[in-house]
């Protein structure tokens, strides 16, 4: 197969197609270096433009003054459930932990292991198809910090507001970075691996609010400490610079063809009503995982009812050119990610995929 189809996989997920044009064109040689990204020194002028750009980019997405930090760090998503505690989290204090699904359920048990981490809520017994009101809410207004996930990747439920919190907020931003506009001056630490929105995998996008930066521990593994990571300019040791090259490119892309967050996110909200239209209106065929108000614009999940359809469909959609589509063990049934690369004519194929399917069964 030599065709691009559409691609629907949660992660590493779908690219820009003009981002990846791009950094095939300039794979061999970089415009004005004569040498791949992948072959200059971290520490090179090169790529001092090339993070110098994704940062700026990425502040002005963001919107991000003095008092935020950038550190571009490895370790995936999951290193951040270990160094989140690691800095912030004293042995002999807590973090409240908000528990809305498969990711936030693994970072609280790594919290517990510096301090204590207390689970403030979860959505367990409603197989996380939800996630809470501020008023279900039991803060404790001494935590080091509220911990969420703003978009649970494999259950498809989303945070449309963060926590109401008097404690600075952490959030696991994985899965719904640059998705949207979004007012970080609550957060101490905001943070994503990049492949879902943000490039392929290997790179962690934290953000650091400066306050709060300055609560962190003493004495911590220099790796493992954010402070020395934006201190050393995100070059403690050798960055992800191709990872990082690609983001630079999307940031350029998202300020760029996109028209910035706010267009993103309604190009997004868009997409997601697309398909979040034909369950509603069939829901005894499309059984939707995640409650109405909670529905995520990024991951959509639903089943049909037997898994024997469920096979069917995920057969069938490929023949349609709609791949990567099957749901997590855990909750089963199908799963579309539809991040900020996925074209509208993607969602609007698997629209009418699944209303065919549907008057065909
Ligand atoms: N958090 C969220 C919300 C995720 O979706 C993922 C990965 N799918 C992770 C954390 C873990 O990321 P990694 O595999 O890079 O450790």
């Amino acid at each position: 197969m030599s065709e691009r189809v559409f691609n629907f996989c949660a992660g590493p997920a779908a690219l820009p197609l003009p981002v990846l044009e791009e950094a095939q064109r300039d794979l061999l040689a970089l415009p004005g270096v004569g040498m791949s990204v992948m072959e200059i020194s971290h520490r090179s002028k090169w790529f001092d433009e090339i993070l110098g750009e994704a940062e700026a980019n990425l502040r002005e997405l963001l919107g991000l003054g003095d008092d935020h930090a950038v550190a571009f760090v490895q370790g995936g998503g999951q290193m951040q459930f270990s160094m989140v505690p690691i800095n912030f989290l004293a042995a002999d204090a807590s973090a409240d932990y908000v528990v809305t699904g498969s990711w936030s359920r693994k970072a609280a048990p790594e919290a517990d292991k510096e301090g204590a981490a207390r689970v403030v809520w979860t959505g367990e017994e409603h197989n996380y198809d939800r996630v809470p009101t501020d008023a279900e809410l039991e803060l404790d207004p001494e935590a080091s910090y509220l911990y969420f996930t703003s978009n649970e990747t494999i259950q498809g439920v989303q945070f449309e507001e963060p926590p109401a919190a008097d404690v600075a907020l952490v959030c696991d931003a994985s899965s719904d970075f640059l998705s949207r506009p979004l007012d970080l001056s609550r957060y101490g630490v905001y943070y994503a691996c990049a492949q879902k929105n943000a490039g392929p995998a290997g790179l962690s996008v934290v953000i650091l609010r400066r306050d709060f930066l300055e609560r962190r521990k003493t004495g911590l593994h220099s790796m493992l400490d954010y402070g020395k990571h934006v201190e050393a300019g995100s070059r403690l040791n050798t960055p992800p610079t191709f990872a990082i090259y690609l983001f630079l490119l999307i940031t350029r892309w998202l300020k760029g063809p996109m028209g910035g967050l706010a267009a993103v996110e309604e190009f997004n909200r868009e997409k997601a009503a697309l398909l979040y239209d034909v369950i509603d209106a069939s829901p005894d065929f499309f059984l939707g995982h995640a409650l109405r108000d909670c529905r995520s614009t990024m991951n959509v999940t639903f089943r049909l009812p037997s898994d024997e359809l469920d096979q069917r469909f995920l057969a069938e959609a490929e023949q349609n050119g709609l791949f990567q589509l099957k749901g997590h063990r855990s909750v089963g049934g199908i799963r579309a990610s539809i991040y900020n690369a996925m074209p509208r004519d993607g969602v609007v194929a698997l629209r009418d995929f699944m209303v065919d399917f549907r008057d065909r069964s």
